[in-house]
């Protein structure tokens, strides 16, 4: 029989198991190696269908979770893909280029920090020139770090959560539109949190609301050159960030099971958005936000 993939009729409450993580602990930024259960970022379930053909991609955070999830899917769709992620992730940013590789594909590494300026414009030099060009560019990097109270944000984690959600977005779409030909897409991954935020993510919701708001003002100043603009806000999926801080330690148990699918999303159910939202078959859909959060409550 052949293996599942993304387009197998089946049962999506089902599709994937309902996991129950045991409490753990990673130091920043974290590994998907390191992650228990692993998490599903379609290495053996994306099938590609000739979708981006020709394309040249790049993902921010595209060593590991939902970024990794997208740089496997966008090779398997025949893209040419460039990932950025921090020098400590290269394990999870060598496995990501392998699969690309493997599919016949370019994969551009690019280590580096974010939340400087400077690196953001060099980071969007150097996809362009080890792919010889860009028409995607993926904002997917992100930092969530759990508090229960606000008197427990310090200023550095305020700055480095907006630097790195923030700033480094709109770096990254400022250095890249002189690049970006008629027919590209930029694509934000905002959240769930953007509209729902969570009573101990006061700084991160407030910055996915950001990017949502920021994505929408965009695509209207972008259209007319025939750049879309569009945001992706997942709701839990299981991938590093939750577990190096994202949530309380004994939540993590129970991630996702309060949605009303009743369980937590894997990395590859996100992927597929994020191939229509670059794909020239959504020509028509701008400054929209495709919600991908197994039956949560959206605007
Ligand atoms: P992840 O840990 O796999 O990915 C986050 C990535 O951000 C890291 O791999 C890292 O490379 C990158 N990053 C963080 N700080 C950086 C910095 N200073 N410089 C360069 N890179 C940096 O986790 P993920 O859940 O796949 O996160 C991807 C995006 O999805 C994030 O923007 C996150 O906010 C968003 N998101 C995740 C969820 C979820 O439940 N996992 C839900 C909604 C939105
Ligand atoms: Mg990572």
């Amino acid at each position: 029989m052949a293996t599942k993939d993304q387009l197998t009729f089946d049962d999506p409450t089902t599709r994937h198991p309902r996991i129950t993580p045991p409490e753990q602990d990673q130091p920043m930024p974290g590994l998907d190696s390191e992650l228990e259960p692993k998490a599903d970022r379609g290495e053996k379930s994306y099938r590609g269908t000739g979708r981006l053909e020709g394309r040249k991609a790049f993902v921010t955070g595209g060593d590991s979770g939902i970024g990794g999830a997208v740089a496997i899917a966008y090779a398997r769709e025949g893209a040419d893909v460039a990932i950025n992620y921090l020098p400590e992730e290269q394990e999870d940013a060598d496995t990501i280029a392998k699969l690309i590789e493997k599919e016949g594909r370019t994969c551009v590494q690019l280590p580096g920090d974010v939340t400087n300026r400077e690196t953001c414009d060099r980071l969007i030099e150097q996809a362009v020139e080890g792919l010889g060009g860009l028409d995607v560019l993926v904002v997917n990097a992100g930092k969530q770090v759990s508090k229960p109270s606000i008197e427990e944000i310090t200023d550095e984690q305020f700055d480095l959560t907006v630097k790195t959600n923030i700033y480094a977005m709109f770096w990254m779409c400022r250095a890249a539109v002189k690049h970006l030909p008629a027919g590209s897409s930029i694509i934000l991954s905002s959240s769930v949190q953007s509209y729902s935020p969570s009573d101990h993510l006061l700084d991160y919701a407030m910055t996915k609301a950001a990017m949502n708001n920021f994505g929408k003002g965009l695509a209207k100043q972008l259209a007319p050159k025939g750049i879309r603009v569009n945001i992706v806000a997942p709701g839990p999926i299981w991938t590093p960030l939750q577990v190096v801080e994202g949530q309380p330690k004994e939540a993590l148990p129970e991630f996702g099971v309060g949605q009303p699918i009743g369980r937590a999303g894997q990395p590859v159910e996100l992927a597929p958005a994020y191939v229509f939202l670059a794909s020239a078959e959504s020509s028509y859909v701008i400054g929209e936000t495709l919600n991908v959060n197994g039956g949560a409550d959206s605007p």
